[in-house]
């Protein structure tokens, strides 16, 4: 009998992988009093203090807003330097900060056009996928 390899977010809650024909998305939520989106999701709007946040899929595009070269890897974790990490603005008029991958440090660009997509770390000790996301350029 073998039993079913899943992906599996690295961190619970912040994104759904992609699977099931779906291609997966970043959770955010959104303050059903006032409108406004936020990522990761809360409990409690940071505008005016509702507690009716609804869970909603955040759009997968976005421009980047401003970025980061990292020179140095941190400790324990799967990135290696050097990386870029962007701050993406989405539609939803929110920033995520996210890995960027797919283009090379002297390519990227504040206004650049991205889109989210998600990366395999490695694997648990099921052998199922842990992935997390990045943003890449939008191919022209
Ligand atoms: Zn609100």
């Amino acid at each position: 009998m073998s039993e079913v390899k899943k992906r599996l977010p690295i961190k619970e809650g912040l994104f759904k992988p992609p699977g099931n024909g779906d291609e997966g998305y970043l959770v955010g939520s959104r303050c059903k009093a006032c409108g406004v989106y936020f990522h990761p999701k809360r409990v409690v709007c940071a505008n005016c203090y509702g507690e009716d946040l609804e869970e909603v899929a955040l759009s997968r595009r976005g421009k980047i807003t401003t970025y980061t070269i990292a020179r140095t890897s941190y400790p324990m974790t799967p990135v290696t330097a050097p990386f870029i990490t962007a701050q993406v603005e989405l539609p939803e008029k929110i920033r995520v900060l996210s890995l960027m991958t797919g283009v090379d440090l002297d390519k990227v660009k504040i206004g650049m056009e991205v889109e989210l997509c998600f990366w395999k770390t490695g694997e648990d000790e099921k052998g199922n996928e842990v992935v997390a996301y990045a943003f890449r350029p939008i191919p022209t």
